[in-house]
């Protein structure tokens, strides 16, 4: 079977791998497409697109946004978008990513200080220095703590730490779903959830959220992820066509960061069939505005 990733991550976020590594090994997997889908960022997007060009790999320019689920869910969450083939040159999404970028340095030194505060005399400086990008995230703080010896990983980075209602946790200011989701259709991008499975709600809940999201422009569902198990998989694939979201999948590569995660393979067991790529770029293409009829 021939296999696409249309989820990870590179330098430019919390990856650790460049885009150019990742689009090499994306090649060397013998994939058939991958996407670059980084946290708030599309730094990484132009030397991704040149370096499946050179390699001759199908690369799709990607990125992934958290938006607020507060009041969809009657809970405190993040929700989880990709855009997929953003345009990396859009303006509104360039501006739009720059203000989740100036929320992050403003949350940074908030986290520094909880730290500070609970006697671990961590320095921006020295979280920053795990980041390979300009964007610094939860997952830097954690592995700054794993060098200083806090934690023995970064599960225990987070869960003491790091997840939503731990000791150093400061809240990321995010957009609304309707916000998030219409900036990345306005940049061309296919606006799909990531990782469903990981709401960990049940099917009715789910499903509730799902048409709420449809209303504001939400088009595919990642059925497919390394974290979901086969049954989950197959619910989710299920739910996506009953409701006429069209299915992705990806791994949700991060390289060293997640070191667990493989290219392609996820936890070893995931499998997101090339066949899924047309009727994905089919969805995108009936969201591009119609070109204009010439000499009218
Ligand atoms: P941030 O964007 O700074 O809020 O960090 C979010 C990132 O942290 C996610 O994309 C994951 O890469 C990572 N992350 C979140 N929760 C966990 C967890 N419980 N264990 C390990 N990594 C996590
Ligand atoms: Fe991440
Ligand atoms: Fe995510
Ligand atoms: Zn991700």
């Amino acid at each position: 079977m021939h296999l696409i990733d249309l989820h990870s991550h590179s330098t430019a976020s919390d990856g650790s791998l460049s885009p150019r590594e990742l689009a090499a090994l994306g090649r060397q997997a013998g994939l058939k497409a991958l996407a670059l889908t980084d946290h708030d960022t599309i730094a990484g997007l132009e030397e991704f697109l040149a370096a499946g060009q050179e390699l001759g790999l199908e690369v799709v320019p990607g990125v992934e946004i958290s938006i607020n689920g507060d009041e969809l869910l009657g809970k405190p969450a993040s929700l989880h978008v990709l855009g997929l083939w953003v345009d990396h040159r859009h303006q509104g999404l360039l501006e739009g990513l720059k203000t989740l970028q100036e929320a992050r340095a403003r949350r940074n030194p908030q986290i520094v200080q909880k730290f500070n505060d609970l006697g671990i005399p961590l320095t921006l400086e020295e979280v920053a220095a795990h980041a390979g990008g300009q964007l610094v995230g939860r997952p830097h703080f954690a592995q700054a703590l794993l060098q200083r010896g806090i934690v023995r990983d970064r599960g225990e980075a987070f869960g003491r730490y790091l997840a939503a209602g731990a000791k150093a946790y400061v809240p990321k200011w995010r957009f609304s779903p309707a916000q998030g989701i219409g900036l990345l259709r306005a940049a061309g991008g296919l606006p799909v959830l990531a990782h469903p499975g990981m709401l960990k709600l049940a099917q009715f809940d789910l499903e509730s959220l799902l048409r709420r999201l449809m209303d504001h422009g939400l088009e595919g569902l990642e059925a497919l992820y390394s974290e979901h198990d086969t049954a989950i998989r197959q619910a989710l694939t299920r739910l996506a066509a009953r409701l006429g979201l069209v299915v992705s999948g990806g791994s949700d590569f991060h390289g060293r960061a997640k070191p667990e995660i493989r290219l392609g393979l996820g936890l070893g067991d995931l499998r997101v069939p090339a066949t899924l790529l047309a009727a994905l770029r089919q969805r995108r293409e009936k969201l591009l505005p119609q070109p204009p009829v010439p000499g009218r």
